[in-house]
């Protein structure tokens, strides 16, 4: 009895390959087929199961060599090249699979969307993207769309990037309103380096129908108006960010009190960003608070703003201010200056804007993560550390 049960035990494990191999092989398939199999195939799947990708290839291809006719294993293989670097083997073995007569159409669909990533990852961006769109309307559909907006966004070709996404919301039921806002904002971009505001104001406008929270859109209108000198009208459009998402507010903040600046109203500026300051609370908006303080030559009240904050939350950073603005007023405590530069000194560089997505960190707010293409990935203010 007890031998009984630790046989299963040994089982067990088995049990669990055969899972990992149901998800990967169409298990009915592997059992037509598996008298079929050469050994190689089940030592390629060994290989890779350790991580031994070189050996895998080699086993896989033994594998291919003698068993031509099975679609699966070339996919296997190709895919593994993929994955190695090795595209241009990916690219010979899928086209000369594509040249066989007797494969049937389904099938051949099948290897134009292996080909299709091929050229993709070897950046052979048209010969990818005229597969790409051989595919729609087959099973292959939403991955090619997938596909083909990778490569709309990495060439830049932003009209076609939002036809494609509108149509994938269609066929995946998957929102892209947050990506279609910023395509047509980089629309915008393109425009104003022609200096085409007129067309540019229709794309932003057209940026906050396709999502109304767009903060971008604001913040590049609001931009437009005060270049023309139209601050009031900057003013209004910078605050609607509020009612969008209050946590970018930093970004407008020190264009915002500038614009009250020139229409010599810096007071009632610098109340707004104290009121945006208590009720969200961003450290960028007390740096510019703060720096206004001190630019006015109220470092008392600068050294309040900090104190006030340095209260509430312990950081390096407010210290810094606190003891810059008590050097001003001169009632510096003593060793002031050396604490003020330890401190600057153990702050370094390190703030900074760290990608939701992948990590990457950047100096400066970008829309699109530099690294990872991802939109709106970096957070609103930036930090020491990534979260
Ligand atoms: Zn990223």
């Amino acid at each position: 009895m007890m031998e009984f049960e630790y046989w299963w035990l040994l089982a067990l494990p088995l049990f669990f390959t055969l899972g990992w191999l149901a998800a990967r092989v169409d298990i009915k398939q592997l059992l037509s087929e598996s008298t079929a199999l050469p050994a190689a195939y089940f030592k390629g799947l060994n290989f890779l199961i350790t991580d031994q990708h070189d050996k895998a290839i080699e086993a896989f291809v033994e594998a291919v060599e003698a068993n031509a006719d099975s679609l699966e294993l070339h996919f296997a293989l190709g895919s593994l090249f993929r994955r190695r670097g090795e595209v241009d083997r990916a690219i010979n073995l899928h086209l000369s699979l594509l040249e066989r007569k007797e494969l049937p159409d389904p099938q051949k669909l099948a290897v134009m969307a292996e080909l299709a990533q091929d050229y993709l990852k070897a950046g052979l961006l048209d010969r990818a993207e005229e597969l790409f769109k051989l595919l729609d309307d087959s099973r292959y559909e939403q991955p090619a769309l997938r596909s083909l907006l990778e490569i709309y966004v990495r060439e830049r070709e932003w009209e076609k990037a939002i036809e494609t996404a509108v149509e994938l919301e269609r066929v995946s039921g998957v929102p892209f309103r947050k990506e279609i806002a910023q395509y047509h904002c980089e629309q915008a971009v393109q425009t104003l380096l022609s200096n085409d505001r007129e067309t540019a104001r229709k794309h932003l406008d057209e940026a906050l129908d396709a999502n109304k929270n767009c903060v971008r859109a604001n913040v590049m209108l609001g931009e437009m108006e005060a270049l023309a000198g139209n601050h009031e009208a900057a003013i209004s459009i910078w605050k609607r960010i509020e009612f969008q998402q209050p946590d970018y507010l930093g970004l407008i903040a020190s264009k915002l009190l500038a614009s009250y600046r020139v229409l010599g109203k810096t007071e009632e500026g610098l109340s707004l960003l104290k009121t945006y300051l208590q009720t969200y609370k961003l450290p960028s908006l007390l740096n510019v608070v703060y720096e206004a303080a001190i630019a006015q030559n109220d470092a008392e009240g600068a050294a309040k703003l900090a104190r006030d904050e340095l209260v509430k939350k312990p950081s390096l950073q407010t210290l810094d201010q606190l003891l810059q603005a008590r050097l001003i007023i001169d009632d510096a405590p003593q060793d002031a200056h050396i604490i003020q530069q330890s401190v600057r000194y153990a702050i370094g560089n390190r703030s900074a804007y760290y990608c939701s997505q992948c990590g990457f960190r950047a100096k400066h707010y970008h829309w699109q993560c530099p690294a990872c293409n991802a939109w709106e990935s970096l957070p609103s203010e930036p930090s020491e550390s990534a979260a």
